[in-house]
This record gives structure tokens, sequence and C-alpha cells, in this order.
């Protein structure tokens, strides 16, 4: 255990983790940032960034990621590239459990753990993930002007997620495994009444086609009468397959919230796990010390640059609670004033 107690741990080393790392190494609280093992987080699975501020021509998830670390650095923001697998926030100082069993101490605690988008399994789409295949139709679905695109998902956000590739896309195709939607009713209705989106009902996707270099060319689908074909085919059912032209690939199966480190801690996590924070503006968490920014407490923006903001707001609020409790422990060891 390391006998360092820190002023400021950031968890978390994507977009939100860097701009609080940003403000708090200006502020001299010399911050530590765990990079957990995607450092530079989900900006580093994207190409081009076209909607974050300042950038006219756009802008490479991974230059702006790094760029943003650098910037933090060069104000004395300290990377380790380890990962917080426990965390005791019971007491203050916390306590924090790395990945090789070392413990660190600190006064105040940013999470910046973000949210994974959840992945199909398909094949090929390690490769593809950035090069036409997405999880975000707000950051991508402008690449696809007058293509096709698939969208696979049979919740609420595969529904929003392809309303609002209609801008964009010539026709949405929305893939999925059974005949009936986990959406809300109304959500369902505006997507099945748009004349833009198409169902492939009982259809799953296997493979994406294309390269780097070409970006998507198609994808590969099974599909089965009566649902959920992929099963169907590892009990060894026949399915009907099909090559399908596109030239995007939108996932929209959820998120899943990085916090299952802070599973047996006090802080409050909603029904998925994000992290809630207290009402209003604000980047508390209801621990005292604590604070959250980024997707990992934002389940409905998701974007870089409300990230970066939150990211900001969380170590301006951390700076005014370790200022207030430096005045007032000064408060308590000051000699009383003579009368
Ligand atoms: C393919 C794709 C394209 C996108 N395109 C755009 C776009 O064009 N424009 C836009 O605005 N947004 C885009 N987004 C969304 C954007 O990437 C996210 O909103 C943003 O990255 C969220 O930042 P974050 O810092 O909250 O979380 P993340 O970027 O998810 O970073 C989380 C960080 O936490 C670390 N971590 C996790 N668990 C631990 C742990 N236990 N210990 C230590 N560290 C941990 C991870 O290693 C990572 O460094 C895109 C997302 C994807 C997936």
């Amino acid at each position: 255990m390391s006998e360092e107690i820190h002023d400021v741990v950031i968890v978390g080393s994507g977009v939100a983790g860097h701009s609080a790392a940003i403000y708090a190494a200006r502020a001299d609280f010399e911050p530590v940032v765990y990079t957990g093992e995607d450092p530079g987080g989900q900006l580093t699975l994207t190409t081009d960034v076209e909607n974050f501020l300042g950038f006219p021509d756009g802008v490479s998830g991974t230059e702006l990621v790094q760029n943003g670390r650098k910037q933090a650095e060069s104000f004395g923001a300290r990377y380790e590239h380890r990962t917080i697998v426990d965390a005791d926030l019971s007491e203050r100082p916390f306590t924090l459990e790395l990945n090789n069993g070392d413990t660190v101490t600190t006064r105040g605690l940013i999470i910046a753990t973000g949210a994974s988008a959840r992945w199909v399994g398909a094949e090929n789409e390690d490769a593809m993930m950035g090069y036409g295949l997405s999880t975000c139709a707000t950051c991508d679905g402008a690449f696809h002007r007058g293509n096709d695109v698939l969208v696979v998902g049979g919740g609420d956000s595969a529904m929003e997620e392809a309303l609002f590739l209609t801008k964009f896309a010539e026709t949405v195709y929305i893939v999925h495994r059974r005949e009936e939607l986990r959406a809300s009713e109304i959500m369902a209705r505006r997507a099945e009444e748009n004349e833009d989106i198409e169902f492939l009902w009982n259809t799953e996707l296997v493979a994406i086609e294309g390269s780097r270099d070409e970006g998507v060319q198609g994808a590969k689908l099974v599909r089965h009468p009566e649902g959920h074909p992929t099963e169907r085919m590892e009990n060894g059912e026949g399915v009907e397959e099909i090559d399908f032209d596109c030239s995007g690939i939108f996932y929209a199966i959820g998120h899943t919230p990085n916090t299952e480190f802070l599973e047996d801690t006090p802080i409050a996590l909603d029904e998925d796990g994000y992290i809630e924070t207290e009402s209003g503006m604000t980047t508390e968490t209801g621990i005292e010390g604590v604070f959250a920014a980024g997707d990992v407490m934002d389940r409905d923006y998701q974007q870089a640059i409300t990230a970066a903001g939150t990211g900001s707001m969380a170590a301006l609020d951390l700076e005014e609670w370790l200022d207030a409790q430096e005045e007032s422990a000064t408060a308590e060891t000051a000699p009383a004033a003579a009368d």
C-alpha cells in the first residue's frame, strides 16, 4: 500500500477523465488518473469526430483523447495504466484497490469509467468498429447519407437510433431476433409508421462484410420463422442465410456502465448500474468527496462534449469541496481570538 494520500484520484481516462484531470491539475491538486484497460476510452473506437466543438474539419477520436491526456500531463496530472477492482468508500480517506493488488488512498475521488456499448458478437466486429460499424447514430449517422443501414436491437434505444438515422439513410432496416419488439408502445409505433424504416423480423446479424479501407460493405444475416435463429443454429436447426447490402451497421442493444467495482460501496446505482448523482446540475454522488462524470452518470446524452463538460464540473465540484475541508480544518486548529 502506498503511504501517500492523494488529494484527487480520477478513475477512467476517456474524455471525462481527461477533462477532470486538466481542471484538477491546473488547480494544483496533482491528480492521479487510473486509465483502466482502455486508455482514451470509447473515442478510440471511432475514426472521425465531427461534432466536437473547435474542429471545423473534424478530428480523429484517438487524436482528440491523446491530446487531452497530453494537455492534462502538461499541467502535472499523472497517468497510471491500472484498473480499480474494488473500493472502500465507507470512510475518508477513501481506499482503492488496483488490479495488481496495490491499494491507494485519496481524499477526493472522481469516477469517470464510462458505459460500454454492448456488442453483438458478430464475425469481424472487432476490426470494423469505427469503420462503418458504430454504437452511436448521433455520432456517425451523417456518414451514411443516401445509403441503406442496419440497426440491431428491439428496444427503445434501437427505435430512437433508427428514427434518427432516417434523416440521412435511404432505408433503415431494424434487425430483431423475434417478431415482437421490447420497445415501448409509443416508440414502436413511431418506428413502424415511418416509411423509411423496415423491420427484418426473426433475424440476427452473424458477420460484417468489408474492410477498414472500404468500410462496411454488407452483412450476413440469418433468419428462422420462429425467431432466435443463432440459438437454433447452435442446436443444429436449419436457418435461412441472407447476404445484405448496407454501408453502415449500428448496434443498439444497450450499454453496461463500468461500475462493478462500486457494487459493495454506498454509491447509489440505478437499476442498470449507472451512478445516480444528486438532483440538480451537479456531479455529487451523495458520498462527500466522491464525484461522477461522463457516460457513467449520464444515460441520456452520452456524447464526448457532454462527458468533457461533466468532467470539468466534477473537478470544480471536488476542488470546492477540498477547499471547504481545508478551511474547516484550519478553523478548528486556529487559536481562539483574544476578547
Ligand atoms: C464507435 C463510437 C463512436 C463515437 N463517436 C462519437 C462522436 O463522433 N462524437 C461524440 O460526441 N461521441 C461519440 N461517441 C461517444 C463517446 O465516445 C462517449 O460519449 C465518450 O467517450 C464518453 O466518455 P467517458 O470519459 O465518460 O467514458 P469512456 O470514453 O467510455 O471512458 C471510460 C474510461 O474508464 C476506464 N475504466 C473503466 N473501468 C475502469 C476501472 N474499473 N478502473 C479504471 N479505469 C476504468 C476505461 O479504460 C476508459 O478509459 C462514440 C462512441 C463510440 C463507441
